[in-house]
């Protein structure tokens, strides 16, 4: 049996291989992406959840040993839930030494009126917080807005879009608001939520819980997750190449025209790599060993 001591220092190397992983994981997916660049002021959402704790934790992580320079601003959206512990976030960030603002926007009266009860406020609410988070990007002069999102809120939309929305679609790394003023962010995009939970424990974050608002939990996504965790533990590796599928997309092979001009397609005579193979079953390609790697800046 191992000793005490034995046991601390292998805790102590674990955790310290998880804060590598989630730089390096975030590292390169920031790189990738192109998602921060030299001069950016990032302003990091913060709700108080363990995935934008990770993901302020890991950013000044990173901001100390990257090669270009960019400032990092906290803000936290007070939506006046009953029992939001308005104090925690401010606290913390303190002591953390971040720079930071604290919005305050009642949108949970606005909703609850709105809304009938039993209905789903999630829709109007989110709106309103976009709205409000805009805005505040704006007052703060930030050029960036860094979401917690990981990868497994990005392949459960996947899935959640293809079997209810019926669309190949997930959630994009880096793109533009849908108001078209500013640039989103999802720098834990290769990240497990299992490594940022593990990490959340670690760390001793002080969550402030989600469900303060008494919604009812997205089920469709609930189902999706519990879909996911059981490949995972049946198959594994199905889950790490279903999401780096995301990042190998064949048109030719798949049926969007808008994609791929089906109408202009004729013989050449030259042989074509990826061309048809007729009545053989496509092959299933051995999956890449890791997300994109473009990194042409590196953070890791
Ligand atoms: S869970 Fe609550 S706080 Fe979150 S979007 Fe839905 S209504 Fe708003």
């Amino acid at each position: 049996m191992n000793a005490p001591h034995e046991l601390a220092q292998k805790a102590a190397r674990e955790s310290n291989k998880l804060e590598k992983r989630l730089c390096r994981l975030t590292g390169q997916a920031i790189a990738d992406f192109n998602m921060i660049e030299d001069g950016d002021r990032v302003m990091v959402c913060l709700s108080g959840g363990k995935d934008s704790y990770g993901l302020l934790d890991i950013l000044l992580k990173l901001r100390e040993r990257a090669p270009i320079r960019f400032d990092v601003v906290a803000v936290n959206l007070d939506q006046k839930q009953p029992g939001f512990p308005a104090h925690v976030l401010p606290d913390y960030l303190t002591a953390l030494g971040v720079p930071f603002h604290m919005e305050t926007q009642d949108t949970y009266s606005i909703v609850t009126r709105v809304i009938p009860e039993g209905k789903t406020m999630c829709s109007l609410c989110s709106r309103l917080r976009r709205g409000i988070l805009y805005r505040v990007a704006t007052e703060l002069g930030a050029t960036k807005i860094a979401l917690g999102h990981h990868r497994d809120d990005i392949l459960g939309t996947f899935f959640l879009n293809m079997f209810y929305g019926g669309k190949l679609k997930a959630m994009p790394p880096k793109l533009v608001s849908d108001d078209g003023r500013h640039v989103v962010i999802r720098p834990l995009a290769y990240v497990k939520e299992a490594d940022l939970e593990r990490y959340a424990q670690e760390k001793q974050f002080p969550i402030i819980p989600c469900n303060l608002c008494g919604s009812q939990d997205n089920l469709k996504r609930k189902e999706v997750k519990r879909m996911l965790l059981e490949w995972e533990g049946r198959w594994p590796g199905r889950v790490e190449n279903t999401f780096n599928a995301l990042a190998r997309i064949t048109p030719s092979h798949l049926m969007d025209a808008t994609l791929f001009d089906f109408k202009a397609v004729h013989a050449t005579g030259i042989a074509q790599t990826h061309g048809d193979i007729a009545f053989d079953d496509e092959p299933c390609d051995p999956p890449s060993q890791n997300t994109p790697d473009s990194a042409q800046v590196r953070w890791i």
